[in-house]
């Protein structure tokens, strides 16, 4: 049987959400995850540092005794984000990023924002400070098609911030297109992406197998095959610029199996078990701790965790677990329907 050991990884990119959710979930990363960045879209949104400290109280009381780990807060951008608040909150180390989600992009987005020419002093104050932005890219127009959204993004926004402010560190979301992966790729260091495990599992066809398949809606959508053949090119071959983040998105099931499904995929149950699979599929599994515990750290200027996790390769797929019950509802768990034998011991 292979086993290999890797520095404990940080997930870049996680909703946790709130109240009992919040308590199912947290254990589900803090079991194999050092640090993450939380996302700010609760309802009503983290909108200042008083409230991310708030937050992140709520989420320390629900971490097991035996993990140890970090939450990485961040605040919700609105037009009416004050850059005097905001500066002030990084300052004092209330909150690690701040997140720009276009308004209406994904669940629970409403107050996102509109222009971006219209936060452009907060975004100069965030680069004077070096604050990171994490930007959920892609625009909103009814009159793009959903599969363009991101590219659309890129060209008529990203690429105007990044002219505009070269020295805002920026990271680029869940990336899903090689366009994305391209301009990425050209781009100066300052900026980078994330990556989701199942967006490199998955390419659209897995909405739709023999009817439509709700627990693999997420926003941005599952693309093509060649885009996602263009996002484990750049995961696996230990690029500095793309690192783990898994947006694991808790949702009720029966809020996803319905005539108005919900999108995000919860995924961090078997996270670490999926992408070793992935990286091993795509003869890399040496760059697997680059990819979920080396580049991201690195970006954002922290140490590399000092303790490591051990996987090892069962001779039989390792059996999913297929939901975590909360009070009367349940969350499905990520399966990306091939077999996986990597697991965490
Ligand atoms: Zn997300």
């Amino acid at each position: 049987m292979e086993e290999i050991e890797i520095t404990k990884p940080d997930d870049w990119h996680v909703h946790f959400r709130d109240r009992e959710i919040l308590r199912e979930v947290v254990p589900e990363t803090t079991r194999n995850f050092a640090r993450a960045i939380v996302m700010p879209n609760l309802i009503p949104p983290i909108l200042n540092g008083k409230q991310a400290i708030k937050y992140k109280e709520r989420i320390k009381k629900v971490i097991p005794k035996t993990d140890d780990f970090e939450p990485f807060m961040t605040i919700y951008l609105t037009e009416k984000t004050s850059k005097n608040d905001l500066k002030e909150a990084y300052n004092n180390n209330a909150v690690f990023a701040a997140k720009l989600y276009p308004a209406g992009a994904t669940t629970n987005s409403d107050s996102g924002v509109k222009d971006i020419k219209k936060i452009m002093p907060v975004l100069e104050t965030m680069a004077k400070v070096g604050m990171p932005l994490l930007i959920h890219g892609e625009v909103t127009h009814k009159e793009v098609d959903i599969f363009d959204r991101e590219k659309v993004f890129i060209n008529q926004n990203l690429d105007f911030i990044c002219k505009e402010l070269p020295e805002l560190k920026i990271t680029l979301e869940h990336i899903t297109t090689e366009d994305a992966t391209m301009y990425v790729n050209q781009s100066n260091r300052n900026l980078v992406a994330t990556i989701t495990p199942h967006h490199l599992a998955l390419n659209r066809n897995a909405i739709f197998v023999g009817g439509i398949r709700p627990h693999n809606y997420c926003l941005p959508i599952l693309k093509r095959e060649k885009h996602r053949r263009a996002l484990i090119e750049v995961a696996t071959n230990g690029n500095k610029k793309f690192f783990l983040g898994t947006d694991t998105a808790p949702h009720f099931a029966s809020h996803k199996e319905n005539c108005c499904g919900c999108a995000g995929i919860f995924n961090a149950t078997y996270c670490m078990s999926i992408l070793a699979q992935i990286f091993e599929d795509n003869n890399s599994i040496k760059n697997l701790e680059k990819f979920t515990s080396l580049n991201g750290s690195k970006h954002y200027g922290l140490s590399k965790n000092k303790t490591k996790i051990k996987l090892l390769k069962r001779n039989n797929p390792i059996v999913f677990k297929k939901q975590i019950k909360v009070g009367n509802n349940s969350i499905s768990v990520f399966n990306p329907d091939f077999p996986v034998y990597w697991e965490v011991i």
